[in-house]
């Protein structure tokens, strides 16, 4: 399924199913997305700041703490 995806992609949707565990659930992921879309836009959203900055670390969801996408919003 994921085979025309790249690895970094994979992991960036991965950090997407692990930031969605960690809020219980995809409809209080998608509320909590929307409400960060909205008041930081799509690039510095928290959710896509940590997605991004980590796709490339293939550890990165064995030692990431629980909601470190609180450390990725300014
Ligand atoms: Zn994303």
């Amino acid at each position: 399924m994921y085979r025309h995806l790249s690895a970094s992609t994979v992991r960036h949707e991965n950090i997407h199913m692990a930031q969605a565990a960690d809020c219980r659930g995809w409809i209080l992921f998608y509320l909590r997305y929307l409400w960060y879309w909205l008041r930081y836009g799509y690039r510095r959203n928290p959710f896509e700041r940590e997605a991004y900055e980590n796709e490339r670390n293939a550890d990165y969801l064995k030692n990431s703490p629980s909601q470190n996408w609180r450390n990725y919003m300014t």
